[in-house]
Parts: C-alpha cells; sequence; structure tokens
C-alpha cells in the first residue's frame, strides 16, 4: 500500500529497534522517505552487540519472543530460523508459549550468518553462596539450600500473607507480600530489586512488578511441585506450567544487533538514510505540528536543522520536552524534568576458565547459565551474563569464558564516575569474592556505559498522561519504542509502537490512542487467573 506523499520526509529521532522498525515499515508501505537521526555511532539502541576484540557482548541479554505474530513473521524474515531435528519448535518468555516453525532446508548456523539460533534458557538466582532455580521452584534443592527452619518461616509468613492481603496494595513492597509472603520477599526480592532500582521497594509503584512478575506465586510453585510429582498428559502444551520455569528462545547468531545491523542495511537499500553521530536537541513547533528537529553534529559541534512531514521519536521524553522550548506549558516541562531513569553498567570480562564449583560446570568450569541474579550483599554486581551460552558465536575463542558483569547505577554516581581501569579492577575483585572465576585466570576486558536502560515508574511517572496529552496535540509527532513512551517496552512492543504508528499513517488517522495501547493489555502483564 503506498501514499500520496511523494518526497515527505519522516524525520526519526534514534535507531534503535522502535526507529529502525519505523524506517522500514515506512519504506514498505508509504512513498514517505524517512531520515534517523542517531547519537550514537551504531544502530540496535539498547538491543546492540558491543564488539570487542572479537568478542561480542549482549547488553542485558536480550531473548526474542513475541506474543505478536507480526513482530514474530518480521523477525523469521530478517534472520530465517535454523534449521531443526523437527518441524517446529517451543519458545517460551514469562506467561506466553508459542511455537515456532522450523524449515528442515532452513540455514545452519556452522556454514550461514543470516540464522537464528533455537537457544535454551537457564537462569539462576545466586544467594547465600548457592544456586536456586529462577523463578524459585519449591524442589528439593530450595529445601536443603534454605534449611526446614527457614522453609516453615518461609509458609508461615506466606500463609499469613494470603490471610491478610495488604489492601489497598499502594508499593512493590506490598505486590511481593501479598504474593510470596514477606519472608520469601525479604531473602529473594527485596534487595536485589532494590539494587536495580536504588530506591526502596515501597517508593516503586506496584505495577512493575505486574510487569516483571508475570503469573509467578507461591500457590503456583506449590501446583507445578505437585504436577511434577504427578505427571499428567505429558503432550498437553505446556500453556499452563509458569513463565520462567522452561523456556526456549530465538537469538541471532550475533546477538541482537546482528537483527538490527540487517535491518539497518535493508533500510539503506530501499533509499531510507541513517544519520549516526547526530544528537537531538530541540523540536521547532507551531500550529499543532513539528516542523523540524534541531541537532548538533558530535562531529564538529555543527547544528542541522531538518525539516519534517513526521516526526518519530524514541529519544527519552524528558530530553524532548526539554528541548521544545518555553512555549511547552508549565505542567508539561515539571513532569518531564521529574520523569527518572536507571542506568546501567556492563563490565565484559574475558576468563581462561572459571572457578569449579559442585554446581553443573562443564567444560571450563563455565556455568550452565545465560544468567545469574546475584543477590549476595558483599558485592555490587547485580547480574553475571554468560555470553557463551547466549550464542557460542559472540566468543571468538570457545576456550574461553566471556562474561557480562551488569551493575545499575545513576549516570555520574560513584560507580557510574569510575574510570574503566576501575570498573574491570572491581568486577575481577567482586568474580573472586563469589568464587566465580581467579584474577590468575583473567584475559581481557572492557566497560559499556547505557544511560537510561530502565525507565521507572516512580518520581512523576503518575502524570505521564499530561505530557501525552501536550506531544498527541502534535498532530504529525509520534511518541514511540521504550524510553519514547517512558515504558517498560521490550523490542517486540517498541517495534510494535512503530508498526501502528505507520498503520495510521497509512490509514490517515489523526488518533494516536492505538500507538499508546500497545503492551497494556492486562493479561500480558500478569496472569488473570490466581
Ligand atoms: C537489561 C535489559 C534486558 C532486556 N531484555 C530484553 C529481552 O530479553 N527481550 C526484549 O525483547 N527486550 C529486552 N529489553 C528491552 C530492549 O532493550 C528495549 O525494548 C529496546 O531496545 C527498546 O527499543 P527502542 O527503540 O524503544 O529504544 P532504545 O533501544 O533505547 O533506542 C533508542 C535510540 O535512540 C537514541 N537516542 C536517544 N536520545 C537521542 C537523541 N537525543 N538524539 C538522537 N538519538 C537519540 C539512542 O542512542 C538509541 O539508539 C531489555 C532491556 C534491558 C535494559
Amino acid at each position: 500500500m503506498s501514499t500520496n506523499s511523494t518526497s515527505k520526509i519522516a524525520v526519526i529521532i534514534g535507531a534503535g529497534p522502535a526507529g529502525l522498525t519505523a524506517a522500514y515499515e515506512l519504506l514498505q508501505r508509504t512513498d514517505i522517505r524517512p531520515v534517523i537521526l542517531e547519537m550514537s555511532d551504531d544502530v540496535g539502541g539498547i538491543s546492540r552487540t558491543v564488539e570487542y576484540h572479537g568478542n561480542r557482548m549482549d547488553i542485558g541479554g536480550h531473548r526474542f519472543f513475541s506474543k505478536s505474530d507480526r513482530v514474530m513473521d518480521w523477525w523469521q524474515e530478517m534472520l530465517p530460523v535454523e534449521a531443526g531435528v523437527s518441524e517446529s519448535v517451543q519458545i517460551r518468555y514469562h506467561n506466553r508459549d508459542r511455537t515456532v516453525s522450523v524449515n528442515p532446508d532452513g540455514p545452519d548456523p556452522g556454514k550461514s550468518d543470516r540464522v537464528m539460533l533455537v537457544r535454551e534458557r537457564l537462569s539462576r538466582i545466586f544467594y547465600g553462596r548457592k544456586y536456586y532455580s529462577y523463578p524459585i521452584r519449591l524442589n528439593g534443592q530450595t529445601i536443603r539450600n534454605l534449611g526446614l527452619r527457614r522453609i516453615i518461616r518461609i509458609g508461615l509468613s506466606y500463609a499469613g500473607a494470603r490471610m491478610r492481603p495488604v489492601r489497598p496494595e499502594l508499593s512493590l513492597e506490598d505486590f511481593f507480600i501479598n504474593r510470596f509472603g514477606k519472608e520469601l520477599y525479604l531473602t529473594f526480592f527485596k534487595d536485589y530489586t532494590e539494587k536495580v532500582w536504588g530506591v526502596p521497594c515501597r517508593s516503586i509503584k506496584p505495577e512493575w512488578g505486574a510487569q516483571r512478575v508475570k503469573g509467578l506465586s507461591v500457590t503456583k510453585a506449590l501446583f507445578h511441585a505437585l504436577k511434577s510429582i504427578f505427571p499428567r498428559d505429558v503432550s498437553v502444551r505446556q500453556k499452563e506450567i509458569e513463565t520462567s520455569l522452561i523456556d526456549r528462545f530465538l537469538y541471532p547468531k550475533f546477538g541482537p544487533g546482528h537483527l538490527w545491523k540487517e535491518v539497518a542495511s535493508r533500510i539503506e537499500k530501499l533509499g531510507g538514510e541513517i544519520r549516526t553521530g547526530y544528537y537531538v536537541n530541540g523540536l521547532e513547533w507551531a500550529d499543532g505540528r513539528v516542523s523540524a528537529v534541531r541537532a548538533i553534529c558530535m562531529a564538529d559541534n555543527r547544528e542541522l536543522l531538518l525539516e519534517a512531514d513526521w516526526v518519530f521519536s524514541t529519544m527519552p521524553v524528558k530530553d524532548l520536552v526539554a528541548g521544545m522550548g518555553e512555549r511547552v506549558p508549565q505542567a508539561v516541562k515539571d513532569v518531564g524534568k521529574g520523569l527518572i531513569y536507571r542506568d546501567f553498567i556492563a563490565i565484559g570480562l574475558l576468563y581462561r576458565k572459571m572457578t569449579p564449583c559442585p554446581e553443573g560446570c562443564g567444560g571450563k568450569n563455565r556455568i550452565p547459565d545465560n544468567w545469574v541474579y546475584i543477590q549476595e550483599a558483599d558485592v555490587k554486581v547485580g547480574r553475571i551474563q554468560v555470553f557463551n551460552n547466549w550464542s557460542p558465536y559472540l566468543v571468538k575463542d570457545p576456550d574461553t569464558v566471556w562474561l557480562g558483569l551488569e551493575y545499575f547505577c545513576q549516570e555520574g554516581d560513584d560507580l557510574w564516575s569510575l574510570t574503566d581501569e576501575e570498573l574491570i579492577r572491581l568486577g575481577i575483585r567482586e568474580m573472586e569474592i563469589i568464587r566465580f572465576c581467579e584474577e590468575n585466570e583473567y584475559l581481557d576486558g572492557t566497560v559499556v556505559r547505557m544511560a537510561k536502560t530502565y525507565p521507572a515508574y516512580f518520581g512523576t511517572y503518575d502524570r505521564l498522561p499530561e505530557i501525552r496529552s501536550f506531544t498527541d496535540s502534535l498532530k504529525n509527532l509520534f511518541l514511540l519504542g521504550r524510553n519514547g513512551m517512558h515504558r517498560y517496552n521490550n523490542q517486540d512492543h517498541s517495534m510494535l509502537t512503530a508498526m501502528t504508528a505507520v498503520d495510521l499513517i497509512v490509514a490517515g488517522s489523526e488518533d494516536k490512542e492505538p500507538v499508546w495501547a500497545v503492551n497494556t493489555e492486562e493479561d500480558y502483564h500478569e496472569e488473570t487467573s490466581k
């Protein structure tokens, strides 16, 4: 389908999943020419792959899963799924599972690069120098690790929470206690969540829990434990089994950025433009429309003013509002100023091998996990990625162990301000403290700082609709994606916001509600039946 808007231009701010999807969709379905302005020197946004001395890092670890067929088909069109032993494969993410058909003549990752791997997920919690399944399962290992006395305490506090739930549920702390009981909350949720957000769980909205702790509860863990003792029909699809108990997911051979580079190269082939190294610092607007986008070329500090028929913004909404000048209503400016983000440092550490451990280590003593949640109070690291287990092709030498240590922080705080050298030293020291790796096995390291990785559901988040009604009043401006809409969007949600915006342009509609409706369905956040 095509519009009548020959030679019209859409300026897209940001070359992450939302911005790239918007550009690709415009090129496929309209005559509008997309020009992307991206401040970094790479594409993919938070979902990029960072390359260092032949090793690749995935910032955060990105599983490719969507409940949307449109997104799943789109991904597979970009990178076909590897040939498999069966005709289909079951993949899973949180509360959802789905079947992906596999072409027996599909690509072989050993021979082809344009390929999506099917990977198995294992992630565990490391607490008290012991591993626990994630999400916590009531199995023999959990009982042995925690001890009977603690299990009884957990059981009693859980029963108490079920009988007398906190009402109304005002904070994330209330949310966790109502679902898990206070004792389990204190053991497994409080410290880690506060490490991630840097504020007490009491100050975080319960919606965050509803999005992230999808459908998990102690009742379900018990039910699952019983089901595994008395198995039913094993051919039944695993829809009833809780979200993250067994997972497979799709994963580009060279990490998430591999897919986004493929999209970027198609955009350029189709006539779109991607200008990296341009920092957008403002919009020109009047009479209910945006007329141009202002940016600084970071190489020479020169200003660029780019006229636009449409503007798609995936940059943080806080920065967008700040760059729209004095005429922005005071209340909207205040909400923008009050939006809070959490930032992120990933330290890549390459080792000859890990320290031997009794918890299922394989060759090179490598633990089998894709990632491990670190719940230990004596280290700052929040999560450890084992990149070898995401895709063997992320690692240059398969005889090495390539780890990503994730630290949650605030831009400009003490951790953020350490030099790369100091951060690498910190990572090496902490790997020794928790006995993951010895310093004398260390080979190489690098640091990636990512600002605004998590839009926070506190600060002025509650008043976001005030920004929305102002930006929606500018007919040709679309706020898209994760930080663009200040919403905890995954790649697929970010893509769907972009696809929906293009749908609206194609349909000639000015109602932006369908874009804001993406990723708001309650059943996607939390299982409806308790
Ligand atoms: C730890 C972690 C784990 C995750 N795991 C998963 C997962 O398993 N599966 C999944 O699907 N998703 C996952 N996500 C979410 C995923 O990373 C995001 O949903 C996705 O990258 C958002 O895409 P986006 O285009 O909306 O925004 P972004 O990826 O943030 O891209 C925005 C782009 O805009 C650019 N930009 C910002 N400001 C400006 C400016 N002023 N001028 C010009 N350019 C600008 C940025 O440089 C960036 O390239 C995870 C995220 C994190 C943090």
